[in-house]
C-alpha cells in the first residue's frame, strides 16, 4: 500500500490539504450544497459514514473514500449525528 494513503500528523491538518478541499467541494456540489438532513445551509461539513483503516489499524486518508461514504451536513445535523452514533470502523485491505 502506498504510505501516503495513511494519515500522518494531526487529522485537522488534514482538513486543510488541497486533496481534503476538492474532495468536499465534490460531495458539497453532489449534495446541491446543503444539508441532507435538514435542508440547511449553514456551517456545512463533509461527514465519513465509515472509517476505515488498514490491516494494523491505521487510519486512511479522508480523501481517500468512495463517494458513497461521504455525506454533506449542517453543523448541528452532525453534532446530532456524532452524538447518537459511533461512526463504524471497517478494516480495508486494498484500497
Ligand atoms: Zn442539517
Ligand atoms: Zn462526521
Amino acid at each position: 500500500m502506498k504510505d501516503d494513503n495513511i494519515i500522518h500528523g494531526t487529522y485537522g491538518a488534514l482538513l486543510l490539504d488541497f486533496r481534503w478541499k476538492a474532495k468536499r467541494a465534490h460531495i458539497l456540489k453532489r449534495d446541491g450544497c446543503k444539508c441532507v438532513v435538514c435542508g440547511g445551509t449553514k456551517g456545512l461539513n463533509v461527514h465519513h459514514k465509515q472509517y476505515h483503516v488498514d490491516s494494523q489499524g491505521r487510519k486512511f486518508v479522508p480523501w481517500n473514500y468512495d463517494d458513497k461514504y461521504l455525506v454533506t451536513l449542517c453543523e448541528k445535523c452532525h453534532r446530532k449525528g456524532h452524538y447518537r452514533y459511533k461512526v463504524p470502523v471497517f478494516v480495508i485491505k486494498n484500497k
